[in-house]
């Protein structure tokens, strides 16, 4: 028994210098939906900052489908050394009611690393969508919802809580084109294969300045300063109909501290990196503070948002397997 427990021992000091040399290969980014899209955005983004900062590359994967779920699942059973991360949204709270089986337990499967961004969704729709504005979407929706489709990323994704709230507040149930990410859902939706969707500022801005999309409305208390001639969506007719998109940082459920705390500083100063807050602003969002960035705030918020979405999907009463 003694002998077991010095060898354990040894291993133990023998391991944590060895940690103190973290990282020293590149790590791995998991984003849970496709290339090109709002999370995918603000990963690479916020990788390439890390990255600099921890000296090895991070490289970013997409693990696309079921809202983000699967990409999730992947990171919760990778080992737990520090050098497999994921990027999620808010999904990684909602989907904790959305699905009755889910492969994983949100709040129990992770170590926390630290919050990233709030990004502001909007009502966008192909160019040549009839509507001219939120009143006359909410008309013609209602009025042609067996040929109205709108698009997502899957059940959990933030365009399907986004659809989901803009049924409920028009009361009225639309057919849904399921995507692995909304980056391919935009191209589909600028080629006017679907007709509308919700989504995050971070995959919208660009091509509603340029008129490749339509625009109806923020999901925001107050007009956006990188899009100040989209009005608000209770400027628009639907008062209180608000949502952020939360991303932050996790890591499997046993990776050690000395690789968190490197991982949260490194992800500070990402968010303070002048590149990286110029590209939000550009995109429509801010940086969380360096407060926000940190393992504890990240699991006081997940466990709040878990607990505010829960009754409001219970009530919509729509899951998945
Ligand atoms: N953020 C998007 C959504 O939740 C998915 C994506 O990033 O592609 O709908």
């Amino acid at each position: 028994m003694k002998r077991i427990m010095t060898a354990a021992l040894g291993a133990a000091i023998i391991a944590t210098p060895a940690f103190a040399e973290y990282p020293e290969r590149a790590i791995t980014m998991v984003v849970p939906f496709s290339a090109g899209g709002p999370t995918d955005t603000v990963t690479r983004l916020v990788a390439e900052s890390m990255s600099k900062d921890l000296g090895q590359q991070i490289v970013v994967e997409n693990v696309g489908g079921a809202g983000g779920t699967l990409g999730a699942g992947k990171v919760a059973k990778a080992d737990a050394d520090g050098y497999t991360l994921l990027l999620h949204h808010i999904g990684m709270a909602t989907s904790a009611t959305l699905y009755r089986k889910l492969a994983y337990d949100p709040l129990n499967a992770f170590d926390y690393v630290g919050l990233v961004t709030d990004v502001p969704m909007v009502i966008v729709a192909r160019p040549n969508f009839e509507p001219a504005d939120l009143k006359g979407l909410i008309e013609y929706v209602k009025a042609n919802k067996d040929k109205v489709n709108y698009a997502n990323a899957g059940i959990g994704a933030a365009s399907h809580l986004c659809g989901m709230m803009f049924m409920s507040a028009i009361e009225t149930k639309l057919t849904a084109v399921p995507y692995k990410g909304t980056g391919p859902a935009l191209t589909d939706l600028m080629g006017g294969q679907v007709d509308f969707m919700c989504d995050q500022t971070t995959n919208t801005t660009n091509q509603i300045k340029e008129k490749k999309i339509k625009a109806y409305a923020t999901t925001t208390a107050k007009r956006l300063d990188a899009l100040p001639d989209v009005p608000t969506a209770g400027e628009g007719g639907l008062p209180g109909f608000q949502v952020g998109i939360w991303h932050a940082v996790y890591a499997p459920k046993g990776t050690p501290k000395a690789a968190i705390d490197k991982l949260s500083a490194a992800l500070q100063k990402a968010l303070k990196d002048p590149n990286v807050v110029e590209r939000f602003a550009s995109l429509g969002t801010v940086p969380v503070t360096q407060e926000e960035a940190t393992p504890a705030a990240l699991e006081a918020k997940l466990k709040s948002e878990i607990a505010r979405w829960k009754p409001v999907i219970e009530s919509a009463g729509e899951y998945a397997d």
